[in-house]
Formats: C-alpha cells, sequence, structure tokens
C-alpha cells in the first residue's frame, strides 16, 4: 500500500469507529471538532486522489445509528446529514456557491439543536410512526418510545396534509439531563457524557415507560412528502405550528450574508441561556424550487449548511501531570488543573494523551493553560499561556518507568502511546483486562462488579478472565460483603456468559485495538478462533477493517504462550468459539461455495458474506478448486483473479449476485414475505441513497 492510501484507510478506519461509539454506542471518544478536523483531512486526501474513491467511505455515508434491538423500516426520502463548517469564511463561500447557482435567494436560519434526529409519520392526523435517521436509508423504528415524548403531538388540529412526514430533534434539556445523571451516579451507573448522548440513548431504550421518565423533548424543523401546502420552507413550519407540532421560534428570514452573521453572533452569546443543548446555527435556502435546483450529494443537501461554534475554553493552572495506565498497558497522561468552570461544569482533570502531546503544547507544571470541552467530552488542554509561565519552570519530563509496577516502558513502531510491557504482573492491566471481560458489552457478567473483582483478587482467586470460570461460590460468599444470595447471582452471571456469541467473546479478550466492530468483522469473515488463530498478517487484513496496526496486534496476542493458555482453558469451559450459523431463508444457493474479494457498490463484504449463508451458500477464504463463483468488487486481488481464472471458475459481479437471490424462494412456507422481500431487496435502496449525484428527482430535492 503507498502511504497516502494508508493514511486513507487507516483515517476510514479510524472514523467508522468513532462513527459506531458515537451513533451506536453514545459514548464518543473526541470531541466533535477533533472528528471533523478528521473527517476534512480524509475529505482532502480523497479529492486529491479520487483513484482511492470508495462508496463506503465515512465521507459518502450518513453516520450509522441502525441497531438490532428495532425493527428497522425504510425513509420514504433519504435522510442525510449536513456539511458544517466552524469558519465565517467557508460559510460566504458557501453563499457565494449557492447564488452562483441559483441567484439571490432568501435563507431561514435556525438553531442548531443537537439531541439526535427523527422522522415522524402523520396519517389522516395521527402519530403512524417515528424514525431514526438510521444510515440515511432506513432508520430504526422508536415509534413506542417516542409516543411518550410530551411535546410530540399524537394527533393534529386544523389543516394538516393527509400523509405527510415531518422531521426535528429529540433533546434532552438539561435539567433532564443533570437529574438523570446524578441518579445514575448514585446507582453506580457511568454518567452520560452530554445531553446528546442521553437523548440518543435514551431513544434507544428498550423498555418506553423509562424513557417516559427521563424528560425528553421534540423540537420539528423540516415537513418532508409530496403534496406539501407550500412552496416555501418558513410557511411550512408556521402551519405545522399551527397543526400543533412544537416548532422553535428562533428562526430567522435572512436576505444576505450579514444578516446571517448577525443572526450567528447573535445565538453565540445567547445559546449559553437556553434551558437546551445547541451546537451550532443551520443556513437553509427557503425555497424548495431553489432546493430542487440546488441538489443533495450522497450525504447532505447542498442548499443548507451547518456553522458550528466552537467548543468553549477556560484559562486555568496546570498543577501537576499524573499517569494512568490501562488495561492494555497503554499510558494516559492526566492533567491535575486547578479547578475552573466550564461550560457549565466544574473541572479538574484534563486527558494529555501522550508525550507527542505534551511535548507539542511544551507542557510545563505551573503553566496557565487554556482547556476545552469540544462536544462536553472529557476537556483537554489545548494551549499554554506563554506570558505566564514562570521564568524557572522546566520541561516536563516523561515518565520511563511504569507508575505500577515500575516496569521500563516501550513505545511501538507507529505508535503515540507509551506502553507498560509487564502484562502479566502490573495491578491495573490485571484488573484492566478482568473488567473489560466482565463488562455488559463483552460477557455480560454483570453481578461481578469492579469491586467484587478487586476483592476476588486481592484474595487471590483469579488472576486471570480463565480464572473466573474455576470459582466457587463457597469462594465467593466467603468474602466480606458479599453472602450466599450474591454469589449465587454472580454464579449464574457467569453460567450465562457461556451463551454469548463468538464476536462479543473475541471483543472481551481485550486484544489491542479489537474494539467491538472489529471484533464483529473479524467474527464475520473467520467465523471460529481457531481461523482467526491460524491467519496469517495477510489474511487478517482480507477482514473489513483490519488494518497492518490491527493484524499485528491480533498476532501479537496468539504469539503469547499465556493467552493460548488462556484461550483453551476458555473453551474448556464452554465459551462460545464459533460463530452461529445464520438463520436460513432460502436454499437457492445450497452446494455453491463463494470466494468474495474487492469493493462492492451497494454492500459491504461482511454483508454480502452474510446474505450468501442465508440462502444456504458458503463463503470460502480462498480460491481453490472447490470454489463455485468469485464475487468480484472492485480492486479484487490479482493473484484471486488469475488464480480464479486458471481453475475456470465463475467470477460474477454484484448485480450478479443479487440476480442469483433476487427470486429466491423462501424455505419454509410459513416465512413472512414482506420481510423475505426487505432482505432481497435492500441493495438497490441503499444504492440510490449513497450514490454520489445531484438529485435532481421533485421528490428527493425538497427534502432531506
Ligand atoms: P450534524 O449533527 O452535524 O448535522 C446534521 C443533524 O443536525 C441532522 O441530522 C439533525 O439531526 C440536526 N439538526 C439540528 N438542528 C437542525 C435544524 N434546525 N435543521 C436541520 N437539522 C438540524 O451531522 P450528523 O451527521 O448527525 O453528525 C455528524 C457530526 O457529528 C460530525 O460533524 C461531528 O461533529 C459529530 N460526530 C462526532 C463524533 C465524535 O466522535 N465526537 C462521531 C461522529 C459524529
Amino acid at each position: 500500500m503507498t502511504s497516502i492510501e494508508q493514511q486513507i484507510t487507516q483515517l476510514r478506519s479510524l472514523l467508522n469507529e468513532y462513527n459506531h461509539k458515537y451513533y451506536v454506542e453514545n459514548s464518543p471518544v473526541v470531541s466533535d471538532y477533533e472528528f471533523d478536523t478528521l473527517l476534512r483531512q480524509l475529505q482532502d486526501l480523497e479529492a486529491a486522489h479520487p483513484e482511492f474513491y470508495d462508496p463506503n467511505s465515512p465521507t459518502m455515508r450518513v453516520g450509522s445509528d441502525l441497531t438490532n434491538d428495532f425493527k428497522s423500516v425504510e425513509h420514504s426520502f433519504p435522510m442525510l446529514s449536513l456539511s458544517n463548517t466552524y469558519s465565517i469564511e467557508e460559510l460566504g463561500e458557501w453563499i457565494d456557491r449557492v447564488e452562483k447557482e441559483v441567484g439571490e435567494v432568501e435563507y431561514v436560519c435556525e438553531l442548531k439543536f443537537d439531541g439526535t434526529a427523527i422522522s415522524l409519520t402523520y396519517e389522516n392526523g395521527a402519530l403512524l410512526r417515528a424514525v431514526t435517521r438510521g444510515d440515511g436509508t432506513r432508520g430504526d423504528d422508536v415509534t413506542a418510545n417516542v409516543r411518550t415524548i410530551r411535546s410530540v403531538p399524537l394527533s393534529l388540529t386544523g389543516d394538516y396534509p393527509d400523509f405527510f412526514e415531518i422531521r426535528g430533534e429529540i433533546m434532552m434539556p438539561y435539567s433532564s439531563f443533570d437529574r438523570l445523571n446524578a441518579e445514575r451516579e448514585q446507582s453506580g451507573e457511568p454518567p452520560f457524557a452530554n445531553p446528546r448522548n442521553a437523548a440518543a440513548g435514551t431513544l434507544k431504550q428498550q423498555q418506553s415507560q423509562v424513557v417516559a421518565k427521563r424528560g425528553l423533548d421534540c423540537t420539528l424543523y423540516q415537513i418532508a412528502g409530496r403534496d406539501l401546502p407550500f412552496d416555501s420552507h418558513w410557511e411550512n413550519l408556521e402551519a405545522a405550528r399551527r397543526w400543533g407540532f412544537k416548532i422553535s421560534d428562533a428562526a430567522r428570514i435572512c436576505h444576505n450574508r450579514q444578516e446571517i452573521e448577525q443572526f450567528i453572533t447573535y445565538w453565540d452569546t445567547e445559546r449559553k441561556a437556553l434551558p437546551f443543548p445547541t451546537d451550532g446555527i443551520v443556513i437553509k435556502v427557503n425555497r424548495n424550487a431553489d432546493r430542487r435546483a440546488l441538489g443533495s450529494t450522497s450525504k447532505a443537501p447542498k442548499w443548507a449548511v451547518a456553522y458550528k461554534f466552537k467548543a468553549e475554553q477556560a484559562l486555568t493552572r496546570l498543577l501537576k501531570v499524573t499517569y494512568q495506565v490501562g488495561r492494555t498497558g497503554a499510558i494516559t497522561p492526566v492533567a491535575n488543573l486547578e479547578p475552573v468552570l466550564l461550560a457549565g461544569t466544574t473541572v479538574k482533570r484534563a486527558t494529555l494523551h501522550n508525550a507527542d502531546q505534551i511535548a507539542a503544547l511544551d507542557l510545563r507544571e505551573g503553566d496557565m493553560v487554556y482547556v476545552e470541552k469540544g462536544g462536553e467530552i472529557i476537556p483537554k488542554i489545548t494551549g499554554v499561556e506563554l506570558s505566564e509561565r514562570n521564568a524557572d519552570s522546566e520541561p516536563l519530563r516523561y515518565i520511563t518507568h511504569c507508575p505500577e509496577c515500575g516496569a521500563e516502558l516501550v513505545r511501538y513502531e507507529g505508535e503515540a502511546k507509551h506502553y507498560c510491557p509487564n502484562q502479566s504482573h502490573c495491578r491495573p492491566q490485571i484488573l484492566g483486562r478482568i473488567i473489560h471481560f466482565i463488562r455488559r458489552k463483552a460477557m455480560n457478567i454483570e453481578s461481578l462488579g469492579e469491586e467484587t473483582v478487586e476483592l476476588l483478587f486481592e484474595n487471590g482467586l483469579i488472576e486471570n478472565i480463565a480464572d473466573i470460570y474455576d470459582l466457587r461460590p463457597e469462594q465467593i460468599a466467603a468474602l466480606p460483603r458479599l453472602g450466599e444470595k450474591s454469589a449465587e447471582n454472580i454464579m449464574q452471571s457467569i453460567a450465562r456468559s457461556m451463551q454469548v456469541p463468538f464476536h462479543r467473546v473475541l471483543f472481551a479478550l481485550g486484544i489491542r485495538f479489537v474494539g467491538e466492530t472489529t471484533a464483529k468483522y473479524l467474527a464475520a469473515h473467520f467465523r471460529s478462533i481457531d481461523a482467526v488463530m491460524s491467519a496469517s498478517r495477510e489474511q487478517l487484513m482480507e477482514a473489513e477493517e483490519v488494518g497492518d496496526k490491527i493484524a499485528d496486534a491480533i498476532l501479537e496476542y496468539f504469539a503469547d504462550e499465556s493467552n493460548l493458555a488462556i484461550i483453551q482453558r476458555l473453551a474448556a469451559a464452554g465459551l462460545q468459539f464459533e460463530a452461529q450459523q445464520a438463520d436460513r431463508t432460502s436454499a437457492t444457493l445450497e452446494g455453491l461455495n463463494f470466494v468474495i474479494s474487492g469493493s462492492f457498490a451497494n454492500h459491504s463484504r461482511d454483508e454480502l458474506k452474510a446474505l450468501i449463508e442465508v440462502h444456504g451458500g458458503k463463503n470460502l477464504a480462498a480460491v481453490s478448486a472447490n470454489t463455485s463463483y468469485l464475487l468480484a468488487g472492485d480492486k479484487i486481488g490479482p493473484a484471486k483473479l488469475q488464480k480464479a481464472t486458471k481453475l475456470g471458475i465463475n467470477i460474477i459481479s454484484e448485480d450478479d449476485f443479487m440476480a442469483m437471490i433476487a427470486e429466491a424462494e423462501p424455505l419454509n412456507s410459513n416465512t413472512d414475505e414482506t420481510e423475505h422481500k426487505e432482505i432481497a431487496e435492500e441493495s438497490p435502496a441503499i444504492s440510490e441513497a449513497k450514490s454520489e449525484t445531484t438529485s435532481q428527482a421533485p421528490i428527493q430535492g425538497t427534502l432531506f
């Protein structure tokens, strides 16, 4: 791989991971500004190197919030994102582009509410459906939850159209957010990082009663439908207000750049007094006819842009830098600060990421430093006020040895962080690995909390994750603060963990860089721990999202004898080390073996693999005489192609493959036909929304 291609691949994989953390897990790890800066870097690289075009790049797709917990529903009109900028100059360029294209236009400036997008469908004045943005094409059906939000009208009044969709934002006001986090802290649950995550997380709750108690609010900002009463956004919103929707009264019509800038300046200050979170201003072209002329890309309309406010800053003193050791041995320097008020909360600590960052900032203990809270995540230091530096201050010396076990730290090639290599004897690493293993998203041994893990460890009962499966109830019951009842609960949780599917077991092992998403891709690709363990570096990199860094970490993990011994014990205990077969829906591909290679316009490789399995086919990793078809995409590996040609194997495209399964007969005559059809027809719908075109179609052009 060239270094440009490598950079692009790494950025894509990093942004995909951040998207997953943000949209699905609702616990972002970087600030929005940081995310947007990386996205911009990727956009610039892709623009300069169109040869690496990939329709699945995070620059081309809406970040998806789809989960398996809700029924997914196709949107009548794609639900897109917004392009954004943090710069007034760039906003000016956007205005110039709009006016060059369609002449002078009216704009509507609105607050950018910081929650999660929702689409509500009304039929004959009654709420029919509420769907999240999902991947822009399909969303999660969260109707039952949305019905509990008081500001969402269940029935309308006045002259509403018979059938229409209205889109808006579900938010958590600060008062509800503070209350919720206080409750969570009291009950030992981790608090939400910010109101946006809290709103998005709440909307995906399985129990509507819980949603009802959380105090969500909903403001609508866009009507969608074929027969809208007016040709202007402004008039349509006014009408929606009359029908009973909550529509913000902060919106204004602006005619030029100056008026737009005035609106921005006003709200940059005034928004701090609002009872709900906002993160910018959305500027939209008012008339639908102009919107149609401007069109959309696959990701965002060209007739609207978001101007985002930069995070708030505060100046305070850096008292001391301390160092934390994570479960993988990664060292994270932490800035201990003189407490300072920032965006409504008192900040005492900030993350410093790594030694390079400290060096780049030339940070010294005693310095006055600027602290930012981007997207209300963990605050970070963005600069030093040099004019206030003490003359006798000294550059900070990064530690050379582990603060916990004293081992000499190492730095892996290409890695920004230092690591403590003493995996087996460094306390926070041992505990961290066990705590990671029992987490809800891993093995979900929830009744064995962090404190009990520490107790078990202190009492010499567990030293690694495999020891959990040797625990006996009487050993647990004998520990302080625990009794027979707790022991019984813990034993039940441990027993239930045997059913946890393979991809979560793989995640639970805690291999460096193998997060939840990567574990899913690895499990889908290799299907069993044996296959992952025996894969070469190149073979590992054939799995989606696995680059050289992840591949090396996997190889390193399995090269360690003690890890192999642990896996052997876990397998003997009965954990799932093989992926389950997906439920079969047809036998159309029965007896056929497929090899997939390259990238595809409408599906990821793993989606195609899943389709092969549900239709009875088999996926093979390498081309051999046994292969029935080579399903070939763009940038297919030349070796595979050559081998397939030599062996006379049928080489088919994604379209050929979709045609093969389009007519599939359901296996079981009781199979729900509509459900079956949805699987087979998913691809054309997705491809329409993802294609990078200016959509001039009258319906799509009017809307999100
Ligand atoms: P976005 O949140 O920047 O803008 C689009 C969304 O704005 C719409 O879906 C809608 O929900 C909302 N919105 C609020 N008020 C609106 C109004 N008046 N009119 C129209 N829409 C309005 O875009 P996105 O695609 O949801 O998210 C992308 C952004 O999310 C990124 O630019 C980044 O800032 C952030 N993000 C952060 C991370 C992270 O790890 N921190 C990860 C992924 C995304």
